[in-house]
């Protein structure tokens, strides 16, 4: 008998056997049974052709319609059904068929029913990355939509809370001239001491937010001028000396090539830069620990390096810290001050840092084992600042052209 004839003959009994295990209740079943009808109409077609592509549009339609009700693939893939086809037939065949009809008739259905096994899975596989594309994007887009919501919240909240902290700063300035001549010791003074000691934790924060907002924004102009990171450094210790020593903890200094050499940058902003890395290694190391300031030149560049003795970073926060609010820990773990252990802050310093050195075309990192706060394996930030023998605005340039042109630029602070 031809394999034609022969399809046809076992037609009923392979779809009923396929919908008896693949389709649940009767409705479905009735359903599913016009699909396999379908199905086979073309397996057949394909057979006496020879062209197994016949199959490939029944092939999308299930697919499509398969992946459009089931948001997961990897659940909704046709190969496991075109197994059971695959098997149902051979179950058939040996049953029902005598050998060598049996292996004719599967001998003539195997060639199409792997192509349709392989077209599927290519088609599937290009469905799923679509998807996967689709979704990287989405989480891509509503990550950016965070990103601008912390921005425009920051920007917002500093501009509104900068016009009433002015007041207040304004009103307890007079509180302190009225109360000039009273003395020191007297309730009153106690009283405009915390309301001052409050502004300025205000201030600072407000400031803080005012520069990441201006940061987001490219708005942050630097002022270039002849500076010499060494100097900014021997402030730095200085203003942090009686900080640590209260606290026992060792602050070195190590005078490193490159260190006293003039280059331009905005020194405000690289002192606020550099001073926010020290007062992190400060907070973050218990008391008697040590905080060593060291550096290297490389071609075209300084390498700064603040090394701590404190609770260390998990590697996998390293990123972390430098992004708004990228405080790590419990919020209520922090008390509150620039340098006391473990001390608070919004998490905006290292971001401004981050930004003020990637204005100037440096950038920063650190390096840290893990987080401990027992066994404080400690961390290394590294900062990276080019060195510039001219300004890149062209006025500031003109400005010093006679010390730029002979390669000899004054020491800016004698
Ligand atoms: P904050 O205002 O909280 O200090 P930063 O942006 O300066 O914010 O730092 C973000 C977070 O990075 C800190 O809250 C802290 O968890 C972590 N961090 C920064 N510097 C160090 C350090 N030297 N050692 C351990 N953790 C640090």
């Amino acid at each position: 008998m031809p394999v034609r004839e022969m399809l046809q003959k076992i037609k009923p009994a392979w779809i009923s056997g396929v919908s008896q295990r693949l389709a649940k209740g009767e409705g479905t079943r009735l359903l599913f049974r016009v699909q396999l009808d379908n199905f086979y109409q073309l397996l057949i077609q394909a057979v006496d052709s020879g062209n197994p592509i016949v199959m490939n549009g029944l092939l999308d339609e299930w697919i499509q319609s398969r992946t459009q009700t089931d948001v997961n693939l990897q659940k909704s893939t046709l190969i496991p059904i075109l197994e059971q086809f695959i098997l149902v037939f051979y179950e058939i065949a040996t049953e029902n068929l005598d050998q060598a009809v049996g292996l004719q008739t599967l001998g003539a259905i195997l060639p199409v029913l792997t192509h349709a096994i392989g077209y599927s899975t290519q088609v599937e596989a290009r469905l799923y990355l679509d998807q996967y594309l689709k979704q990287e994007e989405e989480s891509r887009m509503s990550l950016e939509r965070l990103e601008r919501s912390k921005s425009d919240f920051i920007s917002i909240a500093a501009h509104e809370l900068k016009t009433p902290l002015t007041l207040i700063e304004g009103y307890s300035a007079m509180l302190r001239e009225i109360f000039r001549d009273i003395k020191d010791n007297d309730q009153s003074q106690i009283l405009i001491k915390g309301i001052e000691n409050g502004t300025h934790r205000l201030r600072q924060i407000v400031d803080d937010m005012i520069d990441v907002s201006m940061i987001d924004n490219q708005l942050l102009e630097l002022k270039y001028q002849p500076i010499r990171i060494g100097r900014l450094l021997d402030l730095i210790q200085r203003e942090f000396h009686d900080v640590a020593a209260t606290r026992n903890i060792a602050i070195e200094q190590n005078s490193f090539p490159g260190s006293e050499e003039t280059t331009f940058g905005d020194e405000e902003r690289i002192y606020q830069a550099l001073h926010n890395v020290v007062s992190n290694a400060l907070k973050f190391t218990p008391d008697g620990g040590s905080v060593t300031i060291d550096g290297r030149l490389l071609p075209g560049f300084l390498e700064i390096i603040v090394i701590d003795t404190g609770i260390g970073i998990d590697p996998i926060n390293h990123a972390r810290i430098f992004e708004k609010f990228g405080r790590l820990g419990e919020a209520s773990r922090h008390s509150s001050g620039k340098t006391k252990f473990m001390g608070g802050g919004p998490g905006l310093g290292l971001p401004i840092t981050k930004g003020i050195l990637e204005a100037h075309g440096g950038t920063i990192w650190v390096e840290s084992e893990a987080h401990d706060d027992v066994g404080c394996p400690g961390s290394k930030f590294h900062i990276l600042l080019p060195i510039r023998k001219r300004p890149p605005d062209e006025k500031m340039a003109k400005l010093f052209r006679s010390s730029i042109q002979t390669g000899e630029l004054k020491d800016p602070y004698k």
